[in-house]
């Protein structure tokens, strides 16, 4: 069989056999849950709840009025104790709602228990009963973000520029980052859940085509969805060459649809809408039963971790208490991330929350380039083989520690998406993403004084 894929990228050993064969267990949630009033690309919310106030699970206690943000709601039912700032897992600091779990698990009214028959003929009845609009409006309120990590409002990429038809949904079940098998076990465990989430999502934006796209590396995935999907003829499924980050989403266009976003554009400008399969199944537990996105399944594991596995988790769990019900550390890590090896973000503290992004959560005895110097470059030229996005790393590590914008621009620095294969692939060590990011920074700085 041809898998489909891009030019550039690397094969770094990706460590999924730790988890992906375990079913996913339920975590239960213990006293106390934290709520980020920021967990989203866009505004953050405000507060709907004061301290003291009883809340339902489900039920919504922060909202912006800007359009680029999404409502976020309680995983559990209890009382509020705190509105505080708190550590949050993207960096920095974030407002939170902190709630006092009573365990009852009461549900806030307007969820409604799930009715839908899930088999091909009930799904595409349910579908084609609905309003687009309707869809939309279900997503928004239930608070729906991306959940392959970069946590995008579902409802804005639903409400395309009027000069941009969408021809083609395309499911992201690439899931390229090592480790990480949340995604993996969401396709086998809840598998109509996800295609009548894919039919939504098509049904909202009038998109005539679906396109689930799956690495290789996941056979039992691929061949549950194959069989499905004959009885689905909007649904199409592609397998990719297992390479990483063929789970990015110009990577992922290019390699299935061989169309080509432009350079500071959107999947949108080229007829597509991408998003990550998990949403789908989100999706729909928010049309069928105004479910709002509170719970999720997260990938615990990393060599540092005791008993690897898959969890299902409510938002607001703190890291800690994952890594505890995996038993603890084999010995204490020197690294923490959340999500995946290459792009995950590092942390300083467990006692963070698990987010609506948050798809896997990885502690390390050592990180990867630890009691290592940087040495000088070599001019090897690996890093340029390796660039899914077709740039010079090492000439810009190089520009960006010298920090200069012009030649930063004309090598297309802000083309980077970090994705740390340059660095993987360096014989010397250098850390040529700290440096890019650097120099992004600088270019954006440099355009934030020009434009005052
Ligand atoms: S891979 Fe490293 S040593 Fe080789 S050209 Fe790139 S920066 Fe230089
Ligand atoms: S330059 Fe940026 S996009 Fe290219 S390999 Fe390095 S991190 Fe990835």
């Amino acid at each position: 069989m041809k898998f489909k894929t891009f030019k550039g990228g690397i094969h770094p050993n990706d460590k999924k056999e730790l988890t992906n064969k375990v079913p996913v267990t339920k975590h239960i949630p213990l006293d106390e849950i934290i709520i980020p009033l920021r967990q989203h690309i866009g505004a953050p919310c405000d507060p709907l709840v004061n301290v003291g106030d009883y809340v339902y699970m489900g039920q919504k206690i922060g909202e912006s009025q800007s359009f680029v943000s999404a409502p976020v709601h309680s995983s559990v039912s209890g009382t509020v104790s705190a509105i505080k700032s708190h550590p949050h897992p993207g960096g920095g600091e974030a407002m939170c709602v902190f709630i006092k779990n009573d365990y009852e698990d009461k549900l806030d009214p307007s969820i409604k228990p799930f009715s839908l028959e899930l088999n091909p003929k009930s799904i595409k009845d349910y579908v084609d009963s609905l309003d687009s609009a309707d869809i939309v409006h279900k997503v928004k309120e239930s608070g729906i973000t991306g959940m392959g990590g970069a946590a995008f409002p579902l409802h804005v990429k639903l409400s395309p520029p009027s000069d941009c038809k969408i021809d083609t949904v395309l499911i992201n079940g690439a899931e390229c980052e090592p480790y990480l098998t949340s995604d993996h076990r969401a396709m086998l465990e809840r598998p109509q859940l996800i295609f009548a989430g894919a039919l939504l999502v098509a049904k909202a934006v009038n998109a005539e085509k679906i396109i689930i796209a799956i690495e290789s590396n996941k056979p039992d995935a691929i061949e549950l969805f194959e069989e499905m999907a004959k009885d689905y003829p909007e649904i199409t499924i592609g397998v990719l060459k297992t390479k990483y980050p063929q789970g990015s989403e110009k990577q992922l266009i290019q390699a299935v649809t061989k169309r080509q976003v432009p350079s500071g554009g959107l999947p949108a400008n080229v007829g597509l809408l991408v998003t990550n399969i998990d949403t789908c199944s989100a999706v729909t537990r928010a049309v069928v039963m105004n479910m709002p996105l509170i719970e999720r399944n997260v990938t615990v594991s990393g060599d540092a971790v005791k008993s690897p596995k898959n969890l299902l988790v409510r938002v607001g769990v703190t890291f800690q208490q994952l890594f505890d019900a995996c038993d603890g550390f084999i010995e204490e890590p020197k690294k923490i991330v959340m999500g995946g090896p290459m792009m995950g973000i590092a942390q300083s503290t467990t006692e963070v929350p698990v987010i609506k992004g948050t798809s896997g959560i990885l502690a390390f005895t050592k990180p990867e380039t630890y009691g290592k110097e940087e040495g000088t470059c070599i001019k090897c030229g690996k890093c340029v083989d390796v660039c899914p996005m077709r740039l010079m790393p090492n000439a810009l590590s190089i520009f960006s520690r010298m920090e200069k914008v012009e030649k930063l621009n004309d090598y297309h620095v802000m083309d980077c998406m970090e994705c740390g294969s340059c660095t993987y692939i360096c014989p010397q060590r250098r850390f040529i993403v700290q440096h890019i990011k650097h120099g992004k920074s600088v270019v954006k700085n440099s355009q934030q004084k020009g434009n005052k």
